[in-house]
């Protein structure tokens, strides 16, 4: 499929990769907007929030996407906290349109999001 971050999945586009399970892959994002910018992609191919179902299954590999972001927050030591961000389409700023999670740290974030 010709879906950048299939093809990442697939191992075909280099990346710093940071964890890796039968489900998910994370690495960081090539335009950090913060000392700590890792995506966290679901291996299986969603276009976004929208595409997900209510399945067991689905609600499985989200809850697995929420676990892998904590891991990592934890091995990147964010004890100040951190940002987790699901962009949904072009109101909600997605550009690249395979399901990812943002995980945002290592400076305190603002509130209201632009
Ligand atoms: P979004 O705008 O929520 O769809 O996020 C897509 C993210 O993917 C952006 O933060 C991009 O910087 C990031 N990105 C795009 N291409 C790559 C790449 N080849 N390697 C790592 N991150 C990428
Ligand atoms: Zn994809």
């Amino acid at each position: 499929m010709d879906c950048l971050f299939c093809k990442i999945v697939r191992g075909e586009i280099p990346v710093k990769m940071v964890f890796e399970d039968d489900h998910a892959i994370a690495f960081h994002d090539i335009h950090p907007q913060a000392p700590v910018h890792t995506l966290v992609v679901p291996k299986k191919h969603f276009a976004s929030l929208a595409e997900l179902g209510a399945t067991p299954e689905d609600e499985a590999l989200l809850g697995h996407l929420l676990a892998v972001v904590s891991q990592i927050a934890r091995e990147e030591r964010l004890a100040e906290g951190y940002r987790t961000v699901i962009n949904t389409g072009s109101d909600g700023g997605q550009t690249v349109d395979h399901l990812h999670l943002h995980l945002l740290g290592g400076r305190a974030m603002e509130w209201p999001p632009g």
